[in-house]
């Protein structure tokens, strides 16, 4: 059984607006914006945490970092600049046990993170 809501994205059971999707990855934007650009990038695979991986899925998470720069570029983020963010665990925010990278953008951010 598993009831990642992530994973449940990645496999259509739940919808989600969907911006770049592949074999290895999906790209949908956040249920709760933080900037007016803020979507989550995922591997399909399930990896509960950065912790969690191993050197053999890690492989994903720098195909998910090119396709951030690739769409950051395609919505016009790369000029004024974008945030990518990975929550881990409780102290870093983590609120969904399945790896995420958020894309922030189309605001100034301030640092440091509260
Ligand atoms: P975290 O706090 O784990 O780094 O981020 C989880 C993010 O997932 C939050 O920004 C939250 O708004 C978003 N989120 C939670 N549930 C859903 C959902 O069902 N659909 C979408 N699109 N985003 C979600
Ligand atoms: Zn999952």
């Amino acid at each position: 059984m598993n009831d990642c809501i992530f994973c449940k994205i990645a496999n259509k059971e739940i919808p989600a607006k969907i911006e770049y999707e592949d074999d290895d990855m999906i790209a949908f934007h956040d249920l709760n914006p933080q900037a007016p650009i803020h979507l989550l990038f995922i591997p399909k695979k399930h990896i509960e945490s950065l912790d969690k991986l191993n050197q053999e899925d890690s492989i994903v998470i720098g195909k998910i970092f090119f396709q951030i720069s690739k769409l950051a570029q395609s919505l016009g983020l790369d000029e004024s600049g974008y945030r990518v963010v990975n929550n881990m665990g409780a102290d870093g925010g983590q609120t969904v046990y399945h790896i995420h990278f958020h894309l922030l953008g189309k605001r100034p951010l301030t640092w440091p993170p509260g």
